[in-house]
């Protein structure tokens, strides 16, 4: 039973000293059980820990890690997709991508999503709950320890929308930089967002300095509005200003991810349109804003009937960003074999009735 017990994994060192103290043990085995937690060690595997000791712990606390319902390995390009089941059966998906510049994970951040874009295949049941950060961190932890590796960076681009789970996110976004845990960077950390206004100027004010990923996916209102309702709630002109607001207080670059749907959003016109709507809501005389557009033709998904832009058009897409001083590259399709995009596995898993 978990009920009304702590959940030692979402807890930094300073509160787990407090723990200790609280059940009679001297608060330098703090220190002990956060650096071996983040190593994927549980406090019953830890072995400078007595068994008068575990038992006090387990008495009052819990510490789960996920466990590997599913691993998919790509023969293409060392890609790596994990199923993740957390502890109540509900299960969720990370991917591990290997780059030149080392090895990112790609994390959920909730169970399910409720922004309903319609491309997407993470939100056709809604929202089932949100991922503790015990939950978030294991995903990295978990896929480290599988795979034997160091993990260098994150980004919450899986399952969910990371600013609806705000708090979680941000407690999970401090002890996963700390020195002696997981220890990633902020600087290789990237939140990837549908456009939740408000939070993303309270993120602007955390001191994170982590990398805002915008999902942009349209150059005007009735376009966002049709495929991304958040942005009836928080149109782009709003969306552009929390944008430039995060820049001015961060100074972290931001980028625009744009889903390329074919008839949708992806003519030459609606290049030039998005152009200048960058430009012009995020370039002034005091502002010299770096603007990064990432390029993705859509992903498929067999509930959707979205088809994905041809090469050409894509290519003569990014080249009208170019030419108007945006930075433009086209995704690269990594774990093509496995289905690597978020959201699908889960699916599956759930229709077999294994969820
Ligand atoms: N909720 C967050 C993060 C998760 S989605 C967000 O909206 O940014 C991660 C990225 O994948 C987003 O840019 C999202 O719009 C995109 N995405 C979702 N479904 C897709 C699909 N079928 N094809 C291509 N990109 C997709």
């Amino acid at each position: 039973m978990t009920e009304n017990k702590i959940d030692l994994l979402s807890k930094n060192e300073a509160e787990l000293a407090e723990f200790f103290l609280s059940i009679g043990e001297p608060k330098y085995r703090a220190g002990q059980l956060f650096t071996q937690m983040h190593k994927g060690l549980s406090p019953e595997e830890i072995t400078n820990f007595s068994a008068a000791t575990k038992k006090k712990i387990a008495e009052k606390a819990f510490c789960h890690f996920p466990t590997v319902a599913r691993k998919l390995v790509s023969a293409l390009d060392g890609t790596v997709k994990y199923l993740f089941r957390l502890a109540d059966g509900n299960c969720v998906e990370s991917v591990v991508m290997r780059y030149e510049h080392g090895t990112t994970i790609c994390i959920s951040t909730q169970v399910g999503c409720r922004m309903g874009c319609r491309f997407c295949a993470s939100t056709i049941d809604g929202k089932v709950r949100d991922l503790e950060p015990s939950e978030l961190l294991g995903q990295i932890i978990v896929a480290s320890k599988d795979l034997g590796e160091r993990i260098d960076g994150i980004v919450m681009m899986g399952i969910g929308e990371p600013l609806d789970n705000y708090d979680n996110v941000i407690r999970f976004l401090h002890l996963v930089g700390e020195k002696n845990g997981v220890n990633i960077g902020y600087r290789h950390i990237s939140l990837s967002t549908c456009g939740l206004v408000d939070k993303i100027y309270a993120l602007a004010k955390e001191n994170l300095p982590i990398t805002l990923s915008i999902s942009l996916h349209a150059a005007d209102d009735d376009t966002r509005s049709e495929i991304m309702p958040i942005n009836k709630r928080y149109p782009i002109g709003e969306l552009l200003d929390a944008c430039r607001d995060y820049f001015a207080t961060t100074g972290r670059r931001l980028s625009f991810e744009y889903t390329l749907i074919a008839g949708k959003n992806d003519t030459p016109e609606t290049a030039k349109k998005l152009a200048d709507l960058l430009n012009s809501k995020l370039r002034s005389r005091s502002t010299t804003m770096p603007i990064h557009v990432n390029l993705i033709p859509v992903n498929e998904v067999k509930e959707r009937d979205f088809t994905h832009s041809d090469k050409r058009a894509v290519a003569r897409f990014a080249e009208i960003l170019e030419k108007h001083g945006i930075r433009a590259t086209v995704r690269r399709k990594l774990g093509a074999d496995i289905n690597a995009s978020c959201g699908q596995l889960r699916r599956a898993e759930a229709k077999e009735g294994n969820v």
